[in-house]
């Protein structure tokens, strides 16, 4: 049996192109705080730090305007963002500590749980594991959450530039001194529409990279400084879909086994968002060992489980999208999360529990401790690495590593398949984390060789299941055709390595065509899968991509 080895297909990180020692442009905008995404991390150390400068002002401590600017790539606030989600609410209250729970966007309490093991025809219930009890917490849409936290953001004075990609760190020696932000307007093969606008600079004292999973400028950034980490970042894509249900669902599901293969690790989710309302995805680590495994497809078959389907036959498809998480935990946390005017935050620094499924407060939380470390080096003038060290102490001291030591090599122990890995994290659990004793040891994803086997494709009935292109219309995206490609494709891509890439994105965007590659750029909803394991992914021109509402 061949197999393919991702790594080999892959284009090292632009460097240059992202790195850049140029001088802002004469038009350039200044800024105090500019911060790349606005997602919960984003928004979170927005209004924290407005919060502080106008309390400091109004106590009379002395603190000056601090321009502080948002800038996200999707067209409007929200729809770049997919989750599950079942939040934790404890770090929005430490956010708005005045405000009633019933005041926050969730969509509804989690009434109930419950764990299944399927197989194709059958659900065994499980004991709840611990790490995945969700009493107390609540069911919502981060898009909601999203758009919700942009209004308080704005009501404070924060200055929200939706529909500007961060292209490039503008640096000083060491330190970051601000971004440049992609043209809009080229045309496929470089050349200027009507439309065309040139890229935009802004200078700050602090960059906060708030860039989600993946982040292109958090790589380039850990390269560029040699920020390590003792394992590899690692990764899994969720393929997910919002429904109106034929009927209430009154639990929060979660299910291992059936459809992934017993050597993948992953599982699915499946979750009440009101009376109409339900999300269903499934999420699987990107160190699965099929070329052929396709995360979309195995969630098309998922749905027609018996104990799925009688939930969406007679509903409708209303949304559908797609996104990485960062699974490797903390062995996989970058050595230190602060620098020369430069902090990272979120889903780009890796806070996200895996066992639990849960990334949102540790990124609002970890927002807060930025806004609260860059108000303090404002504040004396200093935002050198060391003025900004408080963020990392903040961090190391808090529930957010404390929640991913207790789970360290929870994720890990499923590199030896489900069975081993369900054992040994039974042990995990039981032991609070101290067995095994030692960091369990991991390669990058792309390290992890695929065997090469014929693919059994479904034919999706255009109601209960789709295929990538309707789910792609299903996401919003309305991409121009003509945009320049923002995919950089590596070297020796062979008939079998384009099948694995047709196979590992679940949007369509790429096509074994003979024995070629063909690429559908617009098609790209920003999951980032291929950055992980083939393609690398830049940002294109601003608005363009999905446009969830309900995610
Ligand atoms: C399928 C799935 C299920 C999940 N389920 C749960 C759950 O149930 N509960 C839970 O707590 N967590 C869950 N998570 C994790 C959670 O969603 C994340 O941890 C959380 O969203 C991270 O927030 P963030 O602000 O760091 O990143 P994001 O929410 O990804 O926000 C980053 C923002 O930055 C923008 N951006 C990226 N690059 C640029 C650029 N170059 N220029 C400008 N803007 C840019 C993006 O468009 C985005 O809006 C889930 C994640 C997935 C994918
Ligand atoms: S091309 Fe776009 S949609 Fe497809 S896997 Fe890569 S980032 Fe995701």
């Amino acid at each position: 049996m061949s197999t393919i080895l991702p790594a080999r297909h892959q284009v090292p990180l632009p460097l240059d192109r992202i790195i850049l020692r140029d001088s802002p442009g004469a038009e350039a905008i200044e800024m105090d705080v500019v911060i790349v995404g606005g997602g919960p991390a984003g928004l979170a150390c927005a209004i924290e730090l407005a919060g502080l400068v106008k309390r400091d002002q109004e106590s009379g401590g002395g603190m000056p305007d601090v321009g502080i600017a948002v800038l996200e790539k999707a067209g409007s606030l929200g729809e770049h963002n997919l989750s599950g989600a079942v939040v934790n609410p404890r770090a929005m209250r430490e956010l708005f500590p005045d405000r009633a729970p019933s005041d926050f966007p969730f969509r509804q309490p989690v009434a109930g749980e419950a764990v299944y093991f399927m197989t194709e025809g059958r659900a065994q219930r499980l004991p709840t594991p611990p790490t995945m009890h969700n009493a107390g917490y609540y069911t919502a849409s981060i898009c909601e959450i999203v758009r919700w936290l942009g209004e308080r953001a704005e009501e404070l004075g924060v200055n929200l530039f939706a529909g500007f990609p961060v292209d490039a760190l503008l640096v000083e020696g060491s330190a970051v001194r601000g971004v440049r932000t992609t043209p809009s307007g080229l045309t496929r093969d470089g050349g200027r529409t009507g439309d065309y606008t040139e890229p935009t600079d802004l200078t700050a004292r602090v960059t906060v990279l708030a860039e989600g999973t993946r982040g292109l400028l958090t790589q380039a950034w850990r390269q560029w400084q040699q920020v390590g980490s003792q394992n590899p970042s690692l990764f899994a894509l969720g393929v997910k879909e919002v429904w109106e249900s034929a009927r209430p669902l009154d639990r929060v599901i979660h299910t291992l086994g059936w459809p992934l293969p017993h050597d993948a690790f992953g599982g699915s989710f499946f979750y009440p968002l009101g009376e109409r309302q339900v999300a269903i995805g499934l999420v699987v680590g990107l160190d699965y060992h099929e070329a052929a495994l396709d995360v979309h497809d195995l969630l098309q078959r998922f749905k027609l489980h018996p104990l799925i389907r009688p939930y969406l036959d007679g509903g409708q498809l209303l949304e559908w999208g797609a996104k990485t998480i960062p699974e490797g935990g903390y062995y996989a946390l970058p050595e230190r999360r602060c620098g020369d005017g430069v902090l990272v935050t979120g889903d780009a620094a890796g806070f996200v529990d895996v066992p639990s499924l849960k990334g949102i407060h540790y990124a609002m939380q970890s927002g807060i401790y930025a806004a609260r470390a860059i108000f303090e080096g404002l504040k004396r003038g200093d935002t050198s690495r060391s003025g900004l060290a408080a963020y990392d102490r903040m961090v190391d001291e808090s529930y957010i590593v404390a929640d991913l030591h207790r789970t360290r090599n929870m994720r890990l122990a499923f590199k030896d398949g489900l069975y081993v890995g369900g054992f040994k994290a039974g042990l995990m659990t039981l032991t609070s984390g101290r067995f095994p004793s030692a960091r369990i040891e991991m390669p990058e994803d792309a390290a992890t060789p695929r065997h090469v086997a014929p693919a059994e494709p479904m034919a999706p009935d255009g109601k209960l299941t789709v295929g990538k292109l309707d789910a792609v219309f299903k996401s919003g995206n309305a991409t121009r055709d003509t945009i320049p490609s923002h995919l950089l494709v590596g070297p020796d891509v062979s008939a079998e390595v384009a099948d694995f890439y047709s196979h590992l994105c679940p949007a369509g965007v790429y096509e074994r065509v003979g024995d070629e590659l063909r690429v559908n750029p617009p098609n790209c909803v920003d999951c980032k899968a291929t950055d992980v394991l083939g393609p690398r992914w830049t940002p294109r021109e601003g608005g363009s991509g999905p446009k969830y509402r309900l995610m």
